[in-house]
């Protein structure tokens, strides 16, 4: 699947989701490289993972106000995920994980949010200097909750 495929299809998915403030460059940059390896389009059938992602991101972006959620990271396909670091079995790699950043809040803000948000049981939530990753592992039947990184 190429990069313009990959937008048409999920987008059409998200549309049809009633999903407007998300979009599938968002949710997988296909194409974008590091140390040589490039970003795949994840399987299709992950895209329900993305929307229930998706409906702690909204929750996110509407509190205290509309303010926009900005994503740094969410789908990695196994080979980039390996050449960035990230761990073997990463929520990246289930589309069900995203790293975050909220526009007028601090990530500490954001993962006190979550960790306060009826969604909190079922999150994987990271605290980072820069950004928030938020997962939703118990959503998808992996154990939860998980914690992990502290705000300075
Ligand atoms: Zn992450």
């Amino acid at each position: 699947m190429t990069r313009s495929e990959w937008a048409t299809l999920c987008d059409a998915r998200l549309k049809a989701s009633g999903i407007t403030n998300f979009s599938a460059l968002e949710i997988c940059d296909v194409g974008r490289e590091s140390q040589g390896v490039s970003l795949a389009p994840p399987e299709i059938e992950l895209l329900d993972n993305a929307i229930k992602l998706i409906d702690v991101l909204q929750y996110v972006r509407r509190a205290g106000g509309v303010d926009p959620v900005l994503i740094n990271s969410w789908y990695r396909s196994p080979d980039y995920n390996q050449v960035i670091g990230g761990v073997p079995n990463s929520m990246h790699l289930t589309l069900g994980a995203a790293d975050i950043v909220k526009v007028n809040w601090t990530p500490k803000q954001v993962a006190d949010l979550l960790d306060n948000s009826p969604y909190r049981q079922q999150l994987g939530i990271g605290r980072y200097k820069t950004f928030t990753h938020v997962d939703i592992r118990g959503i998808i039947g992996r154990s939860s909750p998980a914690r992990w990184g502290k705000n300075v």
